[in-house]
């Protein structure tokens, strides 16, 4: 068992990156919940229902604080999250609740708890994630009006500046600890879906997946270290090794700019004009708002919007104006670049309220299928993209296309949406750009078809390989099993290059291996127009890109396209492999 008084190391799997100094705060259901009966010693119930009514009151000015003087970082989650918590604690169900309770006799904590495990439950008996998600909302809006009935609350939001260890964690609930300032966040024993993971990436916070008997010794105070780039945490730190003056010892990469003469196309004075320097676009993948700010000085545009992170933050679905506001926000600040919006990829493990849950969600309604399979509210979201790409170079992406057939019927729509809006005379983008993210073996297979109905492919690689190769993303026993760069992976891409090609549209190549620095030389040769990438890769990416000799690229792709086995292909890519001490290229 690790001892508890000295310093020691336990070994993590990194989500997010940077480096943090904080004392450690555990956050789970019951944890921090002030004892009730031990508060009640001394106070009438006229003090009481006074405290109860002071807490609703700074409970209502803090939100409403985080609402307008909010990060601008985080400016569209904030909207979405803080806005439901402030409609919550109005709400008969929540804040009525507790003011009955209280008026009725209960002391104020009694009231708030039990309001919380009420709600939270009857939530829960739902069984449902998303349900599920809803009552973690309750709990951490009922523990923030717990919090404010201190006599004396902290002046600084509970987490502010500390390591926050978390056993039960949703999207929103992550957004929310990094808005509030949380130094940085393990999870404890959390299974990590892939969007918690793509989400984790835009935090601005070390994030570190743990399992619990690795972290079971550290208690609330402890000083801790998050090393994020290793995937450490150091329990009981040296201080005198670390820079501990504030909190945070190092932010993730969110500097991103880079010198003139670094970008494609550009050349270097040193780099042989003829060959040097690939002409492929270094394109932003955006979750929420903070991406796209990261991205803002170095990406040549955004390559792939998620849009589904909105519906995932809000636990629902949006109409059509809150979703145009969001995406205007995003399309107007890259203007005059290119704009890749992906309608929403819901299902697999993003499942909205109301949706029955599937035995096998990854193989169910999913993507496209779900647009396809609800159409009003597919319908709404194409308006809102139509609307906010006015005057902008918009490109519209459909996820998890299995089939032509997916991309007919979603054409279908967009033309009705796009004769709607005229009639209407509703200002919009008339020309959009109709693309199909081909991550699904059957599209991988019928691309040559797909091409012909589309005006550009984006070989989505998570999904692809995880399809092709039956391997889980998320699942981290297989991780060897999950490999980007099988012969069957790389002639799969190599031969969706051809058919984009032979229909004369480019195609793009986005997920983690579009920055990887043994695979970028292989997109390039295939013939990649562009990579989407993180923000935080963005340099990397386009530093190796700029060093590469097109030419050279080439001969090695057809040289992969030969090899046979992962051994063949180690020895044809590890002629150009760009990895290098420290560089990050493929979290
Ligand atoms: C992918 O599958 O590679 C991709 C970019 O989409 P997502 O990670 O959102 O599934
Ligand atoms: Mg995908």
């Amino acid at each position: 068992m690790a001892p508890k008084d000295s310093s020691y190391t336990v070994q993590g799997t990194s989500l997010s990156r940077g480096r943090a100094y904080g004392l450690a705060l555990r956050f789970d259901e019951d944890a921090h919940v002030l004892e009730p009966e031990r508060l009640l010693e001394n106070e009438s119930r006229t003090d009481a229902l006074d405290r109860l009514h002071t807490a609703f009151e700074r409970t209502r000015e803090q939100l409403k604080e985080i609402m307008t003087h909010g990060s601008e970082r985080f400016e569209d989650v904030i909207e979405l999250v803080f806005q439901a918590h402030l409609l919550m604690l109005e709400d008969e169900l929540f804040g009525g609740r507790i003011r009955q309770l209280a008026t009725e006799g209960s002391i104020p904590e009694r009231a708030v708890t039990d309001t919380i495990e009420e709600l939270a439950s009857s939530i829960a008996e739902k069984e449902h994630k998303l349900t599920a998600e809803k009552a973690e909302d309750v709990r951490d809006l009922g523990y923030r009006l717990l919090v404010n009935l201190a006599p004396q609350p902290p002046t600084r939001t509970f987490v502010a500046a500390k390591i926050v260890l978390l056993e039960h964690v949703f999207p929103s609930e992550l957004l929310r600890l990094a808005i509030d300032g949380a130094a940085g966040i393990v999870l404890v024993d959390v299974s990590v879906t892939a969007h918690l993971s793509i989400l984790s990436h835009s935090l601005g916070v070390p994030v570190l997946a743990a399992s619990w008997e690795s972290v079971r010794n550290i208690h609330d105070g402890m000083p801790l270290l998050l090393d994020g780039d290793s995937g450490r945490l150091e329990i009981l730190p040296n201080t005198d090794a670390v820079d501990i003056s504030g909190s945070r010892v190092e932010a993730p990469g969110q500097d991103v700019s880079i010198p003139a003469g670094e970008r494609p196309g550009e050349l270097r004075s040193d780099q042989d004009s003829t060959h040097v320097g690939a002409p492929v676009k270094v394109l932003a993948s955006v979750n929420i708002l903070a991406d796209a700010l990261a991205a803002l000085d170095s990406a040549d545009g955004i390559g792939l919007y998620r849009s589904e992170f909105p519906f995932i933050i809000r636990k629902g679905l949006l109409d059509e104006q809150t979703q145009y506001h969001i995406y205007r926000h995003i399309v107007s600040m890259f203007s005059g670049r290119e704009v890749t919006l992906r309608t929403a990829d819901i299902g697999g493990d993003k499942i909205l309220e109301g949706e029955s849950a599937e035995s096998n969600p990854f193989l169910g309604v999913r993507g496209i299928r779900f647009s396809l399979a609800n159409r009003p509210m597919f319908r709404e979201q194409l308006r809102a993209m139509l609307r906010a790409g006015d005057g902008a170079d918009l490109r519209i992406m459909l996820p998890m296309v299995s089939t032509v057939e997916d991309v007919l019927e979603a054409r279908t729509e967009l033309n009705r949406c796009l004769a709607e809006l005229a009639e209407a005379r509703t200002p919009h983008n008339s020309e959009p750009k109709l693309g199909a993210m081909i991550e699904i073996p059957s599209a991988a297979v019928g691309a040559e078809e797909i091409a012909a109905e589309t005006d550009f492919l984006s070989i989505g690689m998570n999904d692809l390989v995880m399809y092709m190769l039956a391997v889980d993303r998320t699942n981290a026993r297989l991780t060897n099993h999950y490999r980007t760069h099988h012969p069957v992976i790389v002639r799969t891409v190599a031969a969706i290059a051809d058919s984009a090609k032979n229909a004369a549209i480019p195609f793009s190549i986005c997920g983690e291996a579009a920055a990887d620095p043994l695979l970028l030389p292989l997109y390039v040769g295939l013939g990649a127009r562009a990579v989407s990438v993180a923000p935080e890769q963005l340099t990397d990416v386009r530093r190796d890109l700029a060093s590469l000799d097109v030419t050279a690229c080439r001969g090695l792709a057809e040289k992969a396209r030969v090899a046979r086995t992962v051994q063949e292909m180690d020895a044809v890519l590890s002629t150009m492999d760009l990895r290098e001490a420290g560089r990050v290229g493929t979290k």
